[in-house]
């Protein structure tokens, strides 16, 4: 079933004591919890996964600790689920089978930012908007910001290959690793990857850590490559009577070759759930765009007019371009607390992180609305509209819905596959999403994935139950 806990075993009482006696003796009791009211907040993320309570907890201050955490989880045979800051919408670092987590938010220094090379060495436990604080000071830009950029750790978006609203024009975070320390299961720390701009030495180990959702590896420091930073930003936000025309606006400035760096688009009800929460909006509007871009001052004018232009073409309300640096600040708070002003509507939420063509976006969410109307489970959509990636939010009460919302959520994923599209653009499979990987990938590819794992966890104690349906093996 999506929303209960896949079904595996948790680990037998003395091989959790047994952990636990063990990273005693190895990390000291600083940097370890085993109270279970003090465990408790480590059993869950932000998205409905269920966990366990984890028999134990491990404050990781460097890369050893890491390493004895892991040979602790090996020799007790006690799974280890790797943390960062618990955003995860997917449930990556939620301890489905127990045992040990093994949390790397206490790593986080950031090491180096040379200026000369444009590049950052960072701890997994560095939050990302503190990064980009202090890269931009130094006259530098790290594109990836997902909108949990306040709270989440980079340790967490590299692991998730984390997008946000600037991935439509600069791409996601893996564009931006360059190098990985990373811990084995097996004992290992290797160094994949490089501090330079361009390398192609050997299989790109780097790429398959980046993404792999805390299954094969705990990462150690990160390196980062950095972009200059663009010297002017312009904002506009644009009201629709509908989400069909905020799509043709779409189609429009995608056709006409302009590369804002982000295209948000929020349908009616989110809307409505914002003007709920305090924002006054337009009360005929059905649906917003928040459109960014970058660059010289001459060229975001350019730019701004050019988009201005598409979106009047298809009768937008309202075209506003924000003034000033606060105005801009306004516009973005309001959409990164759009989340928790959703959260309000009522007592359970999943946001659902899809991807469809572009030119497909309007097919969706005609589609999306003729789920709600036959399974009678709320939904409204909002997301990164420039690359295809849609959060669709399905809203309930209680559990006697829970099949319903099964039944939405199966029709969504059908209907994405259906039109080419993907299960996941920024979020992971995690443990929500398992159960529907095979609608995209093949046996055969499975297969490869899962070989590939056993070479870096054999015995699949590294955050089971994550990515693959439940299996023979038992991480997968
Ligand atoms: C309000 C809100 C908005 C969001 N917006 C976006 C968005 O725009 N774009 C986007 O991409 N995501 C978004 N997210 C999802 C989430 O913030 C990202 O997935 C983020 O990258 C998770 O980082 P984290 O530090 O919280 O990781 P966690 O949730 O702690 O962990 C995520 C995964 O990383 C693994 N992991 C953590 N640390 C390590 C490590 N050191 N080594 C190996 N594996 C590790 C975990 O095992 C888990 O599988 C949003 C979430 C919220 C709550």
């Amino acid at each position: 079933m999506l929303l209960g806990r896949p079904d595996l075993p948790r680990p037998s009482a003395s091989a959790c004591e047994k952990a636990c006696r063990l990273l005693e003796r190895a990390l000291g009791p600083s940097k370890l919890l085993t109270q279970a009211d003090s465990c408790e907040r480590f059993a869950t993320d932000e998205s409905e996964a269920v966990g366990l309570t984890p028999d134990a907890v491990v404050l990781a201050e460097s890369q050893s600790d890491i390493l004895a955490a892991l040979q602790v989880a090996r020799e007790a045979e006690v799974p280890i689920t790797p943390r960062a800051a618990g955003t995860g919408r997917t449930g990556g670092a939620v301890p489905v089978a127990g045992g040990i987590v093994l949390s790397t938010m206490n790593m986080n220094s950031i090491k180096d930012i040379d200026r000369r090379e444009g590049v950052a060495v960072v701890g997994p436990g560095v939050i990302l908007q503190d990064l980009h604080a202090a890269v931009e000071r130094e006259g530098w830009f790290y594109p990836p910001d997902p909108n949990s950029l306040a709270a989440c750790a980079l340790g967490g978006n590299v692991a998730e290959n984390a997008g946000g609203p600037r991935a439509f024009k600069y791409g996601v975070t893996r564009e931006y690793v360059l190098g990985i320390e990373a811990m084995l299961m097996g004992g290992q720390r290797i160094s994949a990857g490089r501090r330079t701009m361009k390398g192609v030495t050997g299989y790109d180990v780097t790429a398959l850590l980046v993404g792999s959702e805390g299954t094969l590896a705990v990462f150690g420091d990160i390196t980062l490559q950095l972009i200059p930073k663009p010297p002017h930003v312009m904002t506009l936000m644009t009201l629709f009577a509908s989400v069909q025309q905020a799509g043709k606006a779409v189609e429009e400035i995608i056709a006409a070759g302009l590369v804002p760096r982000c295209i948000e688009l929020l349908d009616g009800p989110t809307l409505e759930a914002m003007r709920r929460a305090g924002n006054p909006i337009d009360p005929k509007a059905g649906a917003m765009l928040l459109i960014e871009v970058d660059g010289e001052e001459r060229e975001c004018e350019r730019q701004a007019e050019r988009i201005a232009g598409a979106c009047e073409d298809v009768n937008a309300l309202e075209v506003l371009v924000a003034q000033d640096a606060g105005q801009r600040e306004r516009l973005w708070a309001a959409r990164r607390e759009m989340s928790s002003a959703v959260r309000r509507l009522s007592k359970k939420k999943l946001s659902e992180d899809i991807v469809v063509p572009r030119q497909k976006i309007g097919e969706l969410l005609d589609r999306v609305a003729r789920t709600s109307d036959q399974t009678g489970i709320f939904s409204l959509t909002y997301g990164h509209a420039g690359d295809g990636n849609l959060h669709v939010n399905f809203l309930w009460n209680d559990d006697s819905e829970l099949p319903a919302v099964e039944r939405s959520i199966e029709e969504l994923f059908r209907n994405v596959i259906s039109m080419g599209g993907t299960l996941s653009g920024e979020h992971g499979i995690g443990v929500l999403k398992a159960p529907y990987l095979s609608l995209e990938q093949s046996p055969e590819l499975i297969t490869l994935q899962r070989d590939i794992k056993r070479v870096f966890d054999p015995q699949g104690l590294l955050n089971p139950g994550k990515i693959f349906p439940a299996g023979s093996h038992r991480a997968c």
